[in-house]
């Protein structure tokens, strides 16, 4: 009756865990954890960092373990059996980590380190661990009155409802939507297989012709391909109103509903605004920052917005004699134009980039940058036989496990993540090294053809060894500041750094060779990719400033008078404005990223991440792509030192100064020399 997961691992030992084992698991280790919280707070000595920071810290280790595996299959190998157990283990998961969030005994000793915290002769990574857990309960409520603390939970729960509501409401209005075409002359333009799935789709509802809907692979296709400009205009209605049509899936009251408690629970707490709330804790800091980031980036790429806007106006103008260029025209143009421009089809660079290749290739580039090699081993009990496994090693020694999953299977989910079964951290003196996994969805190999990735593949690949390294090269004391445990808006900078070099001629040539004559990548084709990538890139700038600054307007301020969701919408996009006004779309209504995810003050922080990554990719070429003086700095202030300090500090120690937005500008082709 022995429980695999209960007894001491270092690996995961998937091949002895059976489905039945993890409830068990899950139940004794809860319980496992809750004593060892009690014991720190019934300890009879008076509170020190070390009996209740640290020893909080390294509690519920055994369950932090188990979770990792459990979800992690959850998303790369599921079944219908482990999702049961997902639903069944995941409200006990939270009401654990709520009982310590609302433990008062807990709470007390925390407070009482931190109260002392100038006198106590902490390192920096202490001090941020002692911050980051006291924060963790006064952001919840804990130096509350009992009064403010039931208002708390009443506006929790009740936020907790609305945004759900929202959700399903988005959802409901995707789902009713449909629009049938069953004349072939409607459906010209559009590939053979968006086609193909139109009429498959019709058919499994028992229609005839090509049904088209409001999901992306739908939606996308037919925004980018179909001809009849009616038709793109009835879709992009649509698909901009949902939650918007004063019927009973309408969004307009829970918009408001949701800011204005959002704010309350923020006043509660002692904020100014809920954006001062949330960006207390990101490396942006404050709403003025952020504005002042967004209001910047949005001065220096409108110009290049409104040139491409004209160009694209022209041109539509040109082919069709459209006079004034709508929204729902913007995407069917830019690819035309895009073709003609660049002709890059996928088929002709995917050759090049055999999956095998680029393993090595991005291996190489961090061999060359940080010293890694990588070992094949066979030795690792795995999850599922496709899984590869590599012992990594830094100048010689080990430095942690790394499982690789490249291709779909029934059971994995769609994507591409990195994410690990075991952390790194230093206790007693030993740095336990971590075990670290990406996983992919790739172009699986067939009989006649090896794997051959498109370069989106190629870049994501990258991406998600950027955060691997990330993992791989923790080097922290304390379990949760380790690797990417780090702000929301600095955690994308090791994974989108690494995409810099896709475009490197220095680095194809480690990699980029036809898969059956061995010929490098021709250079004409690198130049046309980095050509390509920067196609309309102004635009594109601005649309995504005009979603932060929206964001912001509903959480940077006193929502009270806020009457008309459109209205104040309109508003907010006032300055980002390229296209004609359409009174009958609102974006708010279905914006979910921020009324229903966890992106609310935080829109902002995608076009942060590539500021960063601009900044910090121009630093090494100054210096050469593959120089080992700046890699060292990369590796020893942010790739090691994961959430143990301010990110804005680390970042200012790695490359001496605050990120410019200067690189960003330059490499999107944005500045006018
Ligand atoms: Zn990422």
């Amino acid at each position: 009756m022995n429980n695999p997961l209960l007894e001491p691992f270092d690996q995961a030992p998937f091949s002895q865990i059976k489905n039945e084992d993890f409830k068990p698991a899950f139940l004794q280790a809860i319980e496992d954890a809750k004593k060892e919280i009690d014991a720190i707070v019934d300890n009879p000595d008076s509170p020190t960092f070390e009996n209740t920071l640290e020893a909080l810290d390294f509690s519920g280790q055994q369950l932090d373990r188990i979770s990792s595996i459990f979800f992690n299959l959850n998303s790369a190998e599921t079944n219908e059996e482990i999702q049961k157990i997902a639903q069944e283990v995941s409200p006990l998961l939270s009401e654990f980590s709520n009982d310590i969030t609302l433990n008062e005994g807990l709470f007390k000793r925390i407070k009482a380190v931190y109260e002392q915290r100038d006198s106590l002769n902490l390192t920096t990574e202490q001090q941020t661990l002692l911050e980051k857990k006291y924060k963790n309960f006064s952001r919840n409520g804990a130096n509350l009155t009992e009064e403010n603390k039931k208002r708390l939970r009443e506006i929790d729960t009740e936020l907790a409802k609305l945004k759900l509501t929202f959700g399903e409401n988005v959802l409901a209005e995707t789902n009713k939507y449909e629009m049938l075409l069953t004349d072939e002359k409607d459906v010209e333009g559009l590939p053979d297989g968006t086609k193909e799935a139109a009429a498959q789709l019709a058919e499994s509802k028992g229609k005839e012709g090509w049904l088209i809907t409001l999901d992306y692979p739908s939606y996308i296709p037919f925004m980018k391909y179909a001809k009849n400009r009616e038709l793109r205009k009835e879709l992009s209605m649509a698909f901009g109103s949902k939650g918007f049509h004063n019927d009973e899936l309408d969004n307009q009251e829970n918009v408001k509903r949701i800011v204005k408690l959002r704010h309350e629970r923020a006043k509660l707490l002692g904020y100014k605004t809920h954006a001062h709330f949330v960006l207390e804790e990101r490396m942006a800091e404050t709403p003025e920052k952020v504005l002042d980031f967004l209001n910047e980036l949005l001065e220096k790429s409108k110009p290049a917005a409104e040139l491409e806007f004209a160009e694209l106006e022209a041109y539509a103008k040109e082919l069709d004699n459209i006079d004034r260029l709508e929204k729902w025209d913007s995407a069917y143009y830019s690819e035309k134009l895009k073709q003609k421009l660049f002709n890059l089809d996928d088929e002709k660079l995917k050759p090049y980039f055999k999956l095998e290749n680029v393993i090595n290739g991005v291996f190489r580039v961090a061999e060359k940058l940080f010293g890694l090699t990588f070992k094949e081993v066979d030795h690792v009990d795995k999850y599922h036989k496709e899984v590869k496994t590599f012992e990594v090693y830094e100048n010689g020694d080990f430095i942690s496990l790394f499982y690789a999953d490249f291709h779909p299977r029934p059971g994995k989910r769609g994507g591409a993540w990195m994410t690990s079964y075991k952390p790194q951290y230093v206790l007693n003196g030993k740095n336990n090294r971590p075990h670290i996994s990406n996983v992919c969805n790739f172009t699986k190999p067939t009989s006649s053809k090896p794997s051959l990735l498109t370069f989106n593949e190629v870049t994501t690949l990258f991406h998600e060894f950027g955060h691997a390294l990330h993992g791989m090269l923790a080097n922290t004391t304390y379990p949760s500041l380790s690797g990417t445990s780090v702000y929301w808006d600095f955690v994308e900078l090791p994974s989108q750094v690494m995409e810099n070099w896709c475009y490197e001629k220095e680095a194809l040539e480690l990699f980029a060779h036809h898969y059956e004559t061995g010929e490098l990548i021709p250079i004409e084709l690198v130049e046309k990719i980095k050509e390509s990538a920067t196609f309309q890139e102004g635009m594109a700038t601005v649309r995504q400033l005009s979603f932060g600054l929206l964001d912001m307007a509903w959480h940077g301020d006193d929502p009270s008078n806020i009457t008309d969701v459109k209205a104040f919408e309109d508003q907010a996009f006032e300055s980002t404005d390229l296209f004609p006004k359409t009174p009958e779309t609102c974006l708010s209504t279905s914006f979910s990223h921020i009324f229903q995810g966890g992106y609310s003050s935080g829109y902002y922080s995608y076009k942060w991440a590539e500021v960063l990554d601009a900044d910090a990719f121009a630093y090494f070429k100054e210096n050469g792509i593959f120089s080992r003086t700046v890699a060292d700095r990369f590796k020893e202030y942010v790739l090691s030192k994961g959430g143990t300090e301010n990110p804005m500090e680390l970042y200012k120690k790695f490359r001496g100064a605050e990120p410019s937005i200067d690189a960003l500008l330059e490499r999107a082709g944005l500045v006018t020399k």
